[in-house]
């Protein structure tokens, strides 16, 4: 289990996410995130959100970045949570900024970087700005506590719009870098890297727990006030900060060797570099998504490597049946976290580069996999795993992978699939790992076994009054509240059939039909191709009798609109992408977006150039409104939009 310090336990249970901190250690211990559901997704990036900006980061960036945020990118890429500025922990009252603070769009390569600057070109062009004039600033990008100070006060970033007033930061001493004055709007606070590793890192862990310090309401400890006294730590506005400027053709002409002089250009923690147009027509032009300006980019890279030996290479199986190589290290700090385990790639790359109990590896942070085991530098004999660790079967290699091939009787892959129809689920509680691994304990291997389970059988097996009451009723719950088909579908882990590919066959075919389709019939529909076809049918059959057995059961699921549907495509919302925002009149939004996707409409969070119809409750700034029409998208305000339908 991952495990948390009180501070952190404090701040998750303080949130809204529907999970308390021990659930949320629970699920950050699991590898294998096809298996969380959304809910937990959700909890897990709100919750390490909110402890990495109290200054008790929960996982590192990297992990946050690309595996957690990764995972939810790819599985709603229209996500709310993905374009709102993520807000900190409240712990006073808010008050509007005096201007919005938006987020920095991010970039892991080069490939992305030139994207952009090709971007920044065709803006130009479209207003007529000569490519010679537009210019590139490239300044570091601070990681520090984000604040905004317009010559009165100083405010938190909070969502973007609300933040807290923090004044009592410059109250306490706290100076304005390079002796600059007050009001120069946005920066971070931050604190000497030098001065942090001489004078405080015996005291505190890192320098995200001072920054805390400084503007908690709490007053400051001597060292830190010492720290503030001596100007160790500042509020850095970034326009003050040293910075490169050239022309496009200089950032792209060799672009990593430019960046070189900035690394070191401040004695602060910094977490890449900032790359923007200072040409304010061309920002005019270009504008901001609700979440970032367009004419501005964070390149963030992270080259810090360390040598790491490895204790152990732990195998795990998965719901699959696939054996995970998980490499326990000595712990070893990198960019300020500790990490003490990776994932290797998987047993073949165990085997052929020779990691096992002694072996030194090269861990980087980089913009990849993290943390990655980058190379093997001492080499040892490889330790291969010969039966499953759950089951004890022999196991057989398939590719690369090493495969547990007991289907039908190894405790890990029933255990994990169990967990992952009711997480896929996502609409009931209580069915986590270690209540599926007490009932397997009793012998129920089966999704609907759990369904015939009585409050009576759930006390003998040793369960509280009170939970088995809750499980029983949970049971009922997730049948009785509606969830999509292709959710209910995905939900039997059955291999390449995650949620995209469920709705996908599910706007061609209702459930029960898809269990009678052959390879042929199924490459006819767009998407699939012979392979994927073959596995998906295989895995199909595989499921059926179980499938049916809980189906059966009455589970109340929202159809799929079909592409083919008649009625629909007469709808006027049929193929349209609809956004919603603001809170509507006739019903919560959720229930409206349900009903637009019923008619055929896609369903969108945000605004995009592909939306046909943004419709608006109550209390839409007329910025949003502006910015929809910019983009050609009809704005219809609740009334219209129901006037339309009918
Ligand atoms: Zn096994």
């Amino acid at each position: 289990m991952h495990s948390i310090s009180p501070q952190q336990r404090t701040i998750i249970d303080s949130l809204a996410i529907g999970l308390n901190a021990d659930e949320v250690a629970e699920d950050l211990s699991i590898t294998e995130l096809s298996v969380i559901s959304n809910t937990q997704l959700l909890a897990i990036l709100h919750a390490a959100n909110a402890c990495y900006r109290a200054g008790f980061p929960l996982i590192d960036d990297a992990t946050y970045d690309h595996q957690y945020l990764a995972e939810l990118q790819q599985r709603d890429p229209t996500h709310e949570f993905l374009s709102y500025v993520e807000p900190e922990v409240a712990t006073g009252k808010t008050v509007t900024l005096p201007q919005k603070m938006l987020s920095t769009d991010k970039a892991y390569s080069v490939t992305e970087i030139e994207k952009w600057v090709e971007r920044i070109r065709k803006a130009a062009q479209e207003i007529n700005v000569p490519e010679n004039d537009i210019q590139i600033r490239i300044t570091p990008k601070l990681d520090g506590y984000a604040a905004f100070d317009d010559g009165e006060r100083l405010y938190t970033r909070g969502d973007g719009v609300r933040g807290q007033d923090i004044t009592r930061a410059f109250t306490r001493g706290m100076a304005v870098a390079q002796h600059g004055m007050r009001g120069l709007g946005p920066g971070e606070i931050v604190i000497s890297k030098s001065y942090f590793t001489q004078h405080l890192a015996e005291q505190f862990e890192n320098s995200r727990n001072i920054q805390a310090a400084i503007i908690a309401e709490k007053n400051v400890e001597p060292a830190v006030k010492q720290a503030i006294n001596e100007q160790a730590c500042v509020f850095y506005p970034f326009s003050l900060l040293p910075n490169w400027t050239g022309n496009v053709d200089d950032v792209l002409s060799d672009f990593t060797a430019l960046l070189e002089p900035i690394w070191d250009a401040v004695d602060y923690d910094i977490d890449g570099v900032i790359l923007e147009t200072t040409n304010p027509d061309i920002k005019t032009h270009m504008g901001a998504t609700r979440h970032h300006h367009r004419w501005q980019i964070a390149f963030k890279v992270n080259d810090e490597s360390a040598e790491v030996e490895v204790l152990n290479v732990t195998p795990q199986t998965s719901r699959t049946g696939r054996i995970s190589p998980v490499a326990e290290l000595v712990p070893t700090k990198l960019s300020g976290a500790t990490i003490s385990r990776a994932t290797v790639h998987h047993y073949n790359m165990v085997k052929t580069n020779g990691v096992g109990p002694g072996a030194v590896v090269q861990l980087v942070r980089s913009g990849l996999v993290i943390p990655k085991i980058e190379k093997v530098l001492h080499a040892v004999t490889p330790q291969l795993p010969e039966t499953c660790p759950s089951c004890g079967s022999h196991i057989i290699w398939e590719a690369d992978h090493l495969i547990c091939p007991n289907k039908t009787d190894c405790s890990a892959q029933t255990e994990n699939t169990l967990v992952h129809f009711f997480k896929s689920l996502g609409n009931n509680d209580g069915f986590g790992p270690k209540v599926i691994e007490k009932l397997h304990q009793h012998g129920i291997k089966r999704i609907h076994e759990i369904y015939a389970l009585s409050q009576n059988q759930l006390l003998g097996y040793g369960f509280g009054e009170k939970t088995a009451f809750n499980l029983v009723e949970q049971l009922t719950v997730s049948r009785t509240v509606a969830i999509e088909d292709w959710r209910f579908l995905a939900a039997f882990g059955v291999s390449r059939l995650a949620g995209g590919n469920c709705e996908k066959l599910l706007e061609h075919h209702t459930l029960p039909e898809l269990f009678a389709l052959d390879v042929d019939a199924m490459v006819t529909i767009d998407g699939f191709a012979q392979v994927s076809a073959e596995a998906i049918v295989e895995g199909l059959a595989n499921v059926k009798e179980e499938f049916f057995k809980v189906y059966d059961l009455g589970f109340n699921l929202t159809q799929t609109p079909k592409l083919s549907d008649s009625d629909l495509a007469d709808s006027v919302l049929f193929g349209k992408q609809v956004v919603f925002t603001g809170s509507m009149a006739s019903g919560s939004r959720p229930d409206m977006e349900k009903h637009a996707k019923s008619l055929g409409a896609k369903v969108g969070k945000s605004v995009s150039g592909n939306t046909t119809y943004l419709i608006t409750g109550d209390k839409v700034g007329a910025n949003k409104i502006k910015a929809a029409q910019d983009k050609g998208v009809t704005v219809l305000s609740e009334a219209e939009y129901l006037a339309m339908l009918q």
